[in-house]
């Protein structure tokens, strides 16, 4: 079994050198617990946040200890009731090849329904993100704009299609490359525009010329300061993420402008997926209806094997991805 540590706190960007590849004996499971062969994790920008000691809404993690997180995988040995082997089971002991935990906290998955990985993306954590922060949290009503920043990540690519099958007037996205700009188009945005290639503030102006009612946000920074600029009465804002800061020294320079909120009256209001659980029936539900009939489109990008899991990681801060970043293990 190998597994990956950190091996110290990272200091503005992770490098390699931030983590360890480590062997260890495959485990054997105690009374009430199982073990699984991981065969999808997830690498999530979330975690960099956990690479510092600090304070959060998750407790960070150990040094020298295995980083953890979404996984899915096919259990190899069951001592627990209503598990056995060959079952397959989503659970949060990612960053290793084989995991040793309670039953309890893994829940089964169906693998003919969809492919093990969409139960870590499109059907799972980063779907429900999208779903309950647009439909719940910024509570979108049809006929409205939407603008999504981070369109081609994992969240905003769902945000982006749930919005235009939700009836929203208008779905504008961002990302960082020309491809990806590309690829939202054919996702069924009505605009999307680069971020590189100029200030957001000029080009969302461009793309939603009558504003924006609805802005999910996925990166903070200048992307937020443009969009509360854009934003129409009574708009409001899911904050869902803030990618552009993640990985700075110094305090964001941005929003400057958050006394449009005054005369504007507007919502902006933060949240974690992990309150909406209640929405997951419906959310599943849903999805499984829209992948069927195909009216929702899904990326993954797969790196391979655990060794280049902090690689994988890396890429997701930078932007390699599209759609959703996952390690085959
Ligand atoms: P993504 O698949 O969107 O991957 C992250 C993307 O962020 C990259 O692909 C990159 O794309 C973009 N990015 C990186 N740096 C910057 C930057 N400086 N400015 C603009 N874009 C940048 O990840 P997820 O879909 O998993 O997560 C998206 C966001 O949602 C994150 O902020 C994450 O923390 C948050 N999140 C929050 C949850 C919650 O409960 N509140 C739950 C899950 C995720 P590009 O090439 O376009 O730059």
């Amino acid at each position: 079994n190998r597994e990956i540590h950190l091996a110290s706190r990272p200091q503005g960007w992770p490098t390699a050198d931030n983590f360890r590849l480590v062997q260890t004996e495959v485990p054997t499971p105690g009374p009430g617990q199982i073990v699984v062969r991981n065969q999808f994790m997830s690498v999530d920008p979330y975690m960099r946040g956990r690479m510092n000691d600090v304070r959060s809404y998750v407790p960070p993690f150990a040094l020298d200890a295995p980083l953890d997180g979404g996984a899915v995988g096919e259990v190899v040995a069951s001592e627990a009731d209503g598990i056995k082997p060959g079952d397959t089971v989503l659970h949060g002991l990612g960053w290793r090849e084989y995991a040793l935990l309670d039953a309890k906290a893994a829940r089964k998955v169906d693998p003919s329904v969809a492919p093990v990985s969409a139960y870590l993306g499109v059907l799972g954590m980063t779907g429900l993100t999208a779903y309950a922060g647009l439909l719940d949290v910024a509570g979108m009503k049809p006929g409205e704009t939407v603008f999504v920043s981070g369109a081609a990540g994992a969240v905003g690519s769902m945000v982006g299609q749930i919005a235009k099958l939700s009836g929203a007037g208008r779905v504008v996205g961002s990302a960082g490359s020309a491809a990806k700009v590309e690829r939202l188009a054919a996702l069924g945005f009505d605009a999307a525009f680069n971020y590189h290639d100029g200030p957001v503030r000029d080009q969302l102006k461009a793309a939603a010329p009558d504003g924006v009612d609805v802005y999910f946000d996925n990166v903070g920074g200048e992307h937020l300061e443009a969009a509360i600029s854009a934003m129409r009465l009574h708009g409001r804002a899911a904050i869902c993420g803030m990618i552009a800061q993640y990985n700075s020294t110094e305090p964001p320079a941005a929003p400057r402008n958050l006394a449009l909120l005054i005369g504007k009256r507007l919502t902006l209001r933060g949240f974690l997926v992990g309150d909406h659980g209640h929405l997951r029936k419906q959310f599943v539900a849903d999805m499984a209806g829209w992948l069927r009939d195909g009216s929702i489109s899904y990326d993954e990008t797969v790196v391979e094997g655990i060794e280049n899991a902090p690689e994988a990681f890396l890429g997701v801060l930078r932007g390699d991805n599209l759609g959703k970043m996952l390690v085959r293990l």
